[in-house]
């Protein structure tokens, strides 16, 4: 699965990107993530990316052209990659474009499944006061936000899209943290609590049932705790 990002601060990523599973993944090569600077996109010498709002208003508006270029070279640089390949791999090769923004369908565990089918995700971050809205119209699929609260820019979403997806690429975590257990894997599903080490701390215990052994009894208490926390 390829990620392409598009933002005018590519070095957010870095720290990121560089450590745990998702640097794991990408030196597996289960993943490939591509930052792309916005700015490389435009054509003047102040690489002008925003523009002030028609009709007036507070604040900059990020361009629709440089966004337009930096989509349409990936989309086209991406499948030159398969050149000479027969035309059914080719144009089964699937692609999405996501504009992130605040006003977008509240990004969901399912969506992160729904996603996994395409082999590439084109993730489009904003600033400012947001994006030329001809870009959720003609260039992007759909426009997800990640919650009902604004952030800065569209650089944390598209983290935690690139996180929360490729962590369910058969293979990227291995079993002993298989994602079929955990919360959200099913509508409505949380995990039940855990514990490590020691078994009490400030008179705080681990529950007893825990510490037994009785793997019925365990697996017993797991479900009724996870039921108790979907009712809350
Ligand atoms: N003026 C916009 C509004 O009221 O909806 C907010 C713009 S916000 C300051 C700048 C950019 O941050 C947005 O274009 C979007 O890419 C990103 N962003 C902010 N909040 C977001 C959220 N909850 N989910 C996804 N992206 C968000």
């Amino acid at each position: 699965m390829k990620f392409d990002i598009i933002t005018i601060f590519p070095h957010i990523f870095d720290a990121y990107f560089s450590e745990s599973i998702v640097r794991r993944a990408q030196k597996n090569n289960q993943v490939e993530i591509k930052v792309h600077n916005l700015r490389d996109w435009t054509e003047d010498k102040h690489k002008t990316v925003d523009d002030t709002p028609y009709g007036g208003g507070v604040g900059m508006v990020l361009k629709i052209e440089p966004i337009y270029k930096c989509v349409e070279f990936i989309k086209n640089n991406y499948n030159s990659k398969f050149k000479g390949q027969n035309s059914k791999l080719k144009s089964s090769l699937r692609e999405r474009t996501i504009l992130f923004s605040a006003k977008g369908k509240r990004y969901v565990q399912a969506d992160a499944k729904r996603l996994l089918k395409y082999d590439n995700l084109i993730l489009i971050c904003g600033r400012y006061e947001g994006v030329d809205e001809r870009v959720a119209k003609y260039v992007a699929d759909e426009e997800i936000s990640i919650g009902d609260y604004v952030l800065t820019g569209g650089e944390i979403p598209a983290m935690v899209l690139v996180d929360s997806t490729t962590r369910l690429i058969p293979g990227v975590l291995g079993n002993a943290q298989s994602p079929v257990s955990e919360s959200h894997n099913q509508e409505g599903y949380l995990e039940h609590p855990q514990y490590t080490k020691p078994e009490e701390f400030m008179q705080w215990k681990v529950p007893e049932v825990l510490l037994g052994g009785n793997h019925k009894e365990i697996e017993e208490w797991r479900k009724a705790k996870s039921k108790f926390k979907n009712k809350k």
